[in-house]
């Protein structure tokens, strides 16, 4: 028989990017704080962060213009609320990061502020021209590693989270080392797992993000919220290899300009803004100018920025491209869409809690509403740090299941599943080719189609390889995307569908989607968007 351990913990938290160690963070003071990973600490989106932070810090800039920008990108879709806390709590929460040691580029002494996509001031700190994500994950690291209250357990995943009755008391984990079992039982758990990039063939995510806590949430029966909306970034270099390397919007932010194979700019003629269009209209503008062309990608030209500039600025991204054999600035170097970020997830308060007593969540994972349908750039290490202090905060709250309640804990998890090889890669093809940049209901019926012949597939076992779960989490969650998306009958933020080119009035509301009872057959509701400020 497998043995297994049991530790109990007054916090666990789920995933050490920056959403889980901030939160971790601001929950040791508190109670012991065990923070669970599926791969080295250091893993996870966080890591490859770019362009940098947006925050209204600057004297010419307020939180105000920072709130107008962040609801203009996200199409109708932002709870106010939920970004108004993000506007004007984000200068405190960047400070107390910056006081944590997070060294951010400065000009003569004064903090250096760059320009990205739809934002209307200059407000994106930033760190070693474009290795902001790697200083966030250093510093917040460090101070985890310092802290003698948090436990850090590498190389473990949640697969499950414990229930009595209706009250989330904790998570099975599994450590993928000793393979073994692993209950980490505790007053409050919180999921910070990150994205789903990597349920799609091209995507700029490290392979430990594939939604894995929002399958872990759906299967205790939480709400999930607008899974519908995906953003893909326009400007990923079309180069062999996954995950895909970013070329940052801040490039464009300092110039650069989408060209055809002609060498022609063709942004222009897409949008006002040019190449400093949003997000998802410089996307399938790129979509579009590859049709066009017969040809898989388009082409950055980064001239416009000079070369001492751009190495200055940009030192990862130029070493990764002359690595790759593209000698920039020279040479104008491939770009295509890649899918980015996920604006949905487990539908959250704005103190993380799901609607399950006892688990919250927070980061890429959770949807606060806060980014709407299409999330304005450099906003998501802000949505960590803003909503991972706030979420430490109300799980301070939480109480220790009693020990006659622990007794209850329930052991009914699935049995462990095996899948075929190439299922995942599968799932990844069929996500990028029916329910990417542009999609339409045929293509999502057919999407939903495989992905229900998939199913038969999975089968049980007695030895839970790492590739069994994951995939099977994938799965889930592709599922549960295309259900969304071919409800979402509209055009809105980076949701596009070629049978529904404009938003619909009727449809401007949030997609929850939970389980039905006793199965896991989804069902879905539709919620108002919250627009009364504060
Ligand atoms: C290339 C790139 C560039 C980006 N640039 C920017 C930028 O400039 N500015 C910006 O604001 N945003 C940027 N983003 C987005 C931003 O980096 C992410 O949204 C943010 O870092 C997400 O943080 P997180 O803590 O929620 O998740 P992540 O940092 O992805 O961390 C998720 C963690 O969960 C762990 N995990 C997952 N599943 C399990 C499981 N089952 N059990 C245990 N652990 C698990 C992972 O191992 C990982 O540690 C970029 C993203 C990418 C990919």
């Amino acid at each position: 028989m497998t043995s297994c351990k049991q530790l109990q913990y007054d916090f666990v938290v789920v995933g050490s990017g920056v959403a889980g160690l901030w939160t971790a963070l601001h929950l040791a003071d508190a109670g012991k704080v065990a923070v669970l990973t599926k791969d080295e600490l250091r893993q996870g989106s966080t890591l490859h962060a770019q362009g940098g932070i947006a925050v209204a810090l600057s004297d010419e800039d307020d939180p105000e213009l920072h709130l107008r920008d962040t609801i203009e990108a996200g199409d109708g879709l932002c709870d106010v609320p939920a970004a108004e806390i993000l506007a004007f709590e984000g200068p405190s929460a960047v400070t107390a990061l910056i006081e944590m040691g997070f060294k951010c580029d400065r000009d003569n002494g004064q903090v250096a502020f760059g320009r990205e996509a739809a934002h209307s001031q200059r407000r994106i700190i930033h760190a070693q021209g474009d290795g902001t994500g790697a200083e966030v994950q250093r510093v917040l690291m460090e101070a985890v590693r310092r802290h003698c209250a948090i436990d850090i357990f590498e190389n473990t995943a949640a697969v499950h989270l414990l229930k009595v009755e209706d009250r989330c008391v904790g998570v099975q984990a599994h450590d993928l080392v000793a393979e073994i079992p692993v209950f980490f039982l505790s007053a409050a758990t919180v999921l910070a797992t990150g994205g789903i990039g990597c349920l799609y063939r091209v995507t700029t995510n490290p392979p430990v993000v594939l939604g894995d806590g929002v399958a872990l949430a759906y299967r205790a029966g939480a709400t999930l919220k607008d899974l519908e909306f995906v953003q893909f970034h326009p400007t990923a270099l079309a180069a062999p290899g996954y995950p895909k390397f970013l070329l940052s919007e801040a490039l464009r932010g300092d110039g650069a300009t989408l060209v055809n194979y002609r060498g022609e700019p063709f942004m222009e003629h897409y949008h006002k803004m040019g190449d400093l269009a949003p997000r998802d209209e410089v996307a399938r503008a790129v979509v579009q100018e590859m049709k066009a062309a017969d040809q898989p990608f388009a082409y950055l030209d980064l001239r416009p920025i000079g070369r001492e500039r751009l190495e200055r600025n940009f030192p990862t991204i130029v070493q990764n491209c002359r690595d790759r054999g593209f000698q920039v600035p020279d040479q104008p170097v491939p770009v295509s869409p890649a899918a980015h970020y996920f604006m949905g997830g487990i539908a959250t308060d704005c103190d993380g809690r799901t609607s399950i007593p006892g688990l919250f969540a927070v980061g890429e994972c959770a949807c606060i509403s806060v980014h709407g349908a299409n999330r304005l750039a450099s906003n998501s290490l802000l949505d960590g740090l803003v909503f991972g202090r706030r979420c430490a905060r109300a799980m301070r709250d939480c109480i220790h299941p009693s020990p006659a309640e622990l007794k209850q804990v329930e052991r009914d998890r699935p049995r462990p599943v095996q899948v075929g090889t190439g299922f995942y890669h599968d799932i990844r093809e069929l996500m990028w080719d029916h329910v990417g940049v542009v999609r339409s209901e045929a293509a999502l019926r057919t999407a939903v189609q495989h992905l229900k012949h998939m199913s038969t597939a999975i089968t049980e076992t007695d030895n839970p390889p790492r590739y069994g779960f994951e995939t099977v989490n994938a799965h889930l969650v592709a599922s549960l995307m295309t259900f969304a998306a071919l409800n979402r009958t509209e055009s809105r933020g980076a949701h596009y569908r070629v049978d529904y080119r404009d938003a619909s009035p009727h449809m401007r509301c949030h997609t929850l989607i939970r389980r039905a009872p006793h199965t896991y057959e989804p069902q879905l509701t539709y919620a108002p968007v919250a627009e009364q400020r504060m």
